[in-house]
């Protein structure tokens, strides 16, 4: 394996530890006739072991040279050799909701989480390995500055656990950071509101998380929008609302977004 030849761009910090390896492994403990989707193969760590539990699995490497040497080295796999984030995965048919895994590239976190909230109703559950810094914002509070979009948007689709911390240590090249194991479970049940809408709420209240609502909504989505007779306090900063208060907020602002007015609604 030519560790040494790692692609600091693309995030390649292969894991090296059978323990944490077998860790992540039972944190995902596959099932019979499930379809496990790993996000970056790398040398194959992970995926080999998944494939020795037997269960359908399709791997996502974006370096050729790293998927030439997987798919040459570990049978029964299907490897994909395309960037994830641009892959449409509705091409891929299952009657069964996917499962989605990885030591994922840190630096495209962020997408990720959000492609597989786009694609909620193909999903179960994600365990990824994930920067800790990372984690801590998913699963923080309001009125902290962890708190941002990936925390509202988790906690709204999703319950989220914290499985474990894993040490520089155990990759080539070592990261400069602390990483975490974490295990997101997608929500079926959710609220009946327009939840594309919640999203670009969230999403244009953090964009601008100094201003107020009014500033930050009225200035990017909302623009032409009039809230006057809205019953929701929008002197507030993004920070300082709950989840339940973006699902009331939603719930209001769709009652405003029709005819004429919706169509001047545009993404933040
Ligand atoms: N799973 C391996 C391991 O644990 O050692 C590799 C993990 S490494 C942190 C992330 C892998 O994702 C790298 O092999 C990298 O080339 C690949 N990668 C980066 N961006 C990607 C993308 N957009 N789509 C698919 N794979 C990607």
């Amino acid at each position: 394996m030519k560790f040494d030849k790692a692609k600091k761009n693309l995030g390649q910090n292969f894991l090296t530890d059978p323990n944490i390896l077998r860790k992540i492994f039972n944190e995902i403990a596959p099932k019979e006739k499930e379809t496990i989707i790993e996000i970056g193969s790398g040398h194959g760590a992970l995926t080999e072991l998944l494939s020795q539990s037997g269960v359908k699995i399709i791997s996502f490497e974006i370096d050729t040279n790293l998927f030439n040497e997987v798919r040459n080295k570990i049978p029964n796999v299907n490897f994909v050799n395309e960037d994830f984030l641009k892959f449409n995965l509705a091409d891929f048919k299952s009657k069964r909701k996917f499962r989605v895994v990885g030591n994922i590239p840190y630096n495209i976190t962020s997408p990720i989480v959000f492609k597989l909230i786009e694609n909620i109703n193909l999903i179960k559950d994600a365990v990824f390995l994930i920067q800790k810094e990372v984690a801590e914002r998913i699963i923080a509070k309001p009125r902290t500055k962890e708190y941002g979009i990936l925390s509202v948007l988790l906690s709204y689709f999703a319950d989220v656990k914290l499985a474990f911390n894993v040490s520089p240590n155990v990759f080539i090249p070592k990261p400069k950071v602390f990483s975490s194991v974490i295990h997101i479970h997608f929500k079926q049940k959710r609220e009946d509101i327009d939840e594309e809408l919640f999203r670009k709420i969230v999403k244009a209240s953090f964009n601008y998380r100094r201003k107020t609502l009014k500033n930050s909504l009225l200035n990017s989505i909302f623009k032409n929008c009039n809230f006057e007779n809205l019953d929701f306090d929008f002197n507030k900063r993004a920070e300082e609302l709950s989840v339940a208060d973006y699902v009331r907020l939603t719930k209001s602002l769709m009652g405003i977004l029709n005819g004429n007015e919706r169509n001047t609604a545009t993404t933040a």
